[in-house]
């Protein structure tokens, strides 16, 4: 079907007048494996467009078929993770985090074999670009440093114009994912799969496969059944994001300095700047959290000493919090009530310090609602045998997760006991 808005046929039966579609090569550490091949197996690049904010993005159809980097894939994608992936992506920019966009999802009418057949689908992405780190170590291993020089000006251009040195532009990264991460941690989101071919030079979320919103809070918390270590846990996210951002430091040393030692001095100290970055953005979100918006020295233990009290009592993350901005009290949330009483008086002469209106600032900090697993998994079973309506329903809601609309409530519910997701797997 050709989309209304772009006039491109999105399943990719056609390719749009003036485009060279293309496939991507990219190279990645998968759960700290380097694999010196991946590439777009099973996407292919349309190409880029100017959006009405004049803001160039990449259109990519994901599940369209074969590439020379598919190794032994069908290059196809499933209606399940195709949903899924629009689902979460989109609900992610309504709470304001960067993220690659869903434009369009279609069935193929083809037959795709999973564990078992399934109906084919595909995804129309769009994104600040798709360059990737490991779009870098792909160059960076087979020591080509030609086309690591001519990746990094065409990243500059695209990402960071007003940097003046290669460093700068290391330094813009560093500081763009710090953000990304510090917003991730602030909405309870696990990425999952935070390889570096999944971690983005824009400093966009991309990947949405075996993702997901923390229900109960619980800093171990895994949510890949592929994350056997327990590698991108939630609490571990800003560290994997360190360790992802070093990979691209080395793809960029002989871009940085002449001596290797001077490069990796320079680029340690540098990438030393995250835990800034991401702290600032951190204490920034988690306050507004607790309805501050200015800042004081206790505001740190103030906010630790609620998440660890939630942890204790394994309370759902985003209700705590959304109950606090609604009613001022979460006490019943956390399950031993001398928690609760031993915080909130602290929190209370705190806010009484603040200016402003903090029940404001809690309510467009706190969701009313996330995407929840075992509602995404209804929502996808429900597709499966042709019912499109909690598709709707569910994307409507999480169109305007801050505010309180009549299907709030039954979204806002945590999974039952026999509801709840354990795990969900790869996008595949
Ligand atoms: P992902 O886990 O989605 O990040 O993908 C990891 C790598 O596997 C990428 O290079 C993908 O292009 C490739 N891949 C995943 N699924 C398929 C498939 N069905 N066919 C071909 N390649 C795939
Ligand atoms: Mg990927």
């Amino acid at each position: 079907p050709v989309n209304a808005w772009t006039g491109l046929d999105l399943n990719g039966n056609e390719v749009p007048e003036g485009a060279e579609p293309l496939a991507q090569l990219y190279a990645g550490h998968q759960f700290g494996n380097w694999v010196p091949q991946l590439g777009d197996g099973r996407a292919l690049l349309l190409g880029e467009v100017i959006d009405r904010n004049g803001r160039r993005r990449d259109i990519q159809l994901k599940g369209a078929g074969r590439t020379p980097f598919s190794r032994g894939g069908d290059g196809r994608a499933w209606l399940g993770p195709v949903l899924r992936e629009y689902v979460v992506s989109e609900a992610m920019h309504a709470l304001g985090l960067p993220t690659t966009r869903a434009l369009a999802a279609a069935t193929t009418g083809e037959t795709v074999y999973r564990e078992r057949p399934r109906p084919g689908a595909v995804l129309a992405r769009v994104a600040a670009s798709h360059i990737r780190v490991g779009t870098f170590q792909a160059f960076a291993s087979r020591g080509d440093v030609a086309a690591i020089r001519a990746l990094t000006a065409h990243a500059m251009a695209r990402h960071a114009p007003e940097a003046e040195t290669v460093l700068d532009f290391f330094s813009h990264v560093v500081a763009a994912q710090a953000r990304l991460i510090a917003g991730w941690m602030s909405f309870g989101f696990i990425h999952g799969v935070m390889n570096t071919d999944n971690t983005t030079i824009s400093g966009e979320t991309i990947d949405y496969g075996p993702c997901a919103f923390l229900d109960e809070y619980h800093g171990a918390k895994v949510f890949s059944s592929i994350d056997r270590m327990g590698r991108y846990a939630y609490q571990n996210q800003p560290d994997m994001a360190v360790w992802n951002l070093a990979q691209l430091a080395s793809s960029l040393l002989p871009l940085i300095s002449d001596s290797e030692d001077e490069g990796v001095a320079i680029a340690t100290e540098a990438l030393n700047a995250f835990g800034t970055h991401f702290r600032d953005e951190w204490l920034r979100r988690f306050r507004a959290k607790i309805g501050l918006v200015t800042q004081e020295d206790g505001d740190e233990a103030l906010i630790v000493g609620l998440l660890s009290r939630m942890s204790t009592s394994r309370a759902d993350f985003s209700n705590t919090f959304r109950t606090l901005a609604t009613s001022g009290y979460a006490g019943h949330l956390v399950s031993d009530p001398g928690a609760w009483d031993s915080w909130a008086p602290d929190w209370q002469a705190r806010l009484a310090r603040e200016p402003g209106d903090p029940k404001a600032t809690m309510r467009a900090a706190n969701p009313a609602v996330i995407p929840r697993n075992h509602r995404i998994e209804e929502m996808i079973e429900a597709a499966l045998a042709g019912d499109y309506a909690p598709f709707h329903r569910l994307s409507a809601v999480l169109a305007q997760p801050f505010d309180d609309g009549p299907d709030t409530a039954e979204y806002a519910r945590p999974p039952a006991p026999e509801e709840r997701v354990q795990q969900t797997f790869c996008g595949t």
